[in-house]
């Protein structure tokens, strides 16, 4: 269903980000996306910045209200990786990933919140992981950034559920972008072996989770984890 509302895509510049901020794209929304490096799809408005830094991201927000009007739906989706046994994990290993996932998101969410408690209407969407419910051995930093992103949605639908504001998370599995591209080949059959759709999936097939859950058809779901894993995450 066609919507003319305003976006705001986090990391859209590549991998599942810009596929996200296509997609809306595609759908008529109005589309910004944050960058640090290179640009978003055409069509869309890229803004300069980092998650980590809030002095940054509310300059970012505020360029996005003056040339597309307030922000009503927000996907949190830039994230990185350091992944490493626990024992080397360093300091600077466990809280680089922590301050760009988890507390990038508070950022962001946060920041976004206002507009929406005003317009009291909004949509708050987080990329979480597979790996944040199922764990996976050397993320131990990675895995427990995404699954905190889970109680972050369930705790903003119980505060702002109230006012027209929903919050859900998706967890993708292994999905074909740079992240995954580093991967051995040995290392992604084995992947593969153990997801019972056989294969990693397209940053397209996120996408379509990510604006169904922005379109009105979903406007009664919050606080829920939407799996796009081909299967690998079953009752988790
Ligand atoms: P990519 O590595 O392809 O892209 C990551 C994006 O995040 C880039 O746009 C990057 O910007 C941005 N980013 C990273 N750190 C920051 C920061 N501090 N401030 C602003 N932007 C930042 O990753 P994917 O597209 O694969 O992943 C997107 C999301 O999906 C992540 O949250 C990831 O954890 C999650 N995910 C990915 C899976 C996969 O299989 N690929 C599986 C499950 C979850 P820049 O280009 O400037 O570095």
């Amino acid at each position: 269903m066609p919507s003319d509302r305003v976006v705001l895509v986090t990391g859209g510049n590549r991998g599942i980000g810009r596929a996200i901020a296509e997609r809306f794209v595609a759908e008529g929304y109005r589309v910004a996306v944050t960058a640090r490096s290179g640009e978003g799809p055409e069509g869309t408005l890229t803004v300069r910045a980092d998650v980590t830094d809030a002095a940054a991201l509310d300059a970012a927000f505020t360029e996005v209200e003056q040339q597309l009007g307030p922000v009503e739906i927000v996907v949190a989706n830039a994230g990185i990786t350091r992944d490493t046994l626990l024992l080397r994990m360093t300091e600077d290993d466990f809280d680089s990933v922590i301050a760009t996932n988890l507390g990038g998101t508070f950022r962001v969410v946060k920041r976004a919140s206002k507009g929406m408690l005003r317009a009291r209407w909004g949509r708050v969407i987080l990329i979480s992981s597979v790996v944040g419910l199922y764990g996976g051995a050397g993320q131990v930093n990675y895995s427990a950034s995404k699954s905190a992103l889970v109680g972050f949605a369930r705790s903003l639908t119980r505060e702002l559920g109230g006012r027209g504001i929903t919050a859900n998370v998706v967890a993708p599995g292994f999905i074909e972008t740079d992240l995954t591209a580093v991967l051995p080949e040995a290392t992604q059959a084995e992947y593969k072996k153990n997801i019972p759709a056989g294969r990693f999936a397209t940053t397209d097939e996120v996408a379509g989770v990510v604006t169904w859950l922005a379109s009105d058809d979903a406007s009664y779901i919050s606080g829920a984890v939407i799996p796009v894993d081909g299967g690998l995450g079953m009752g988790h």
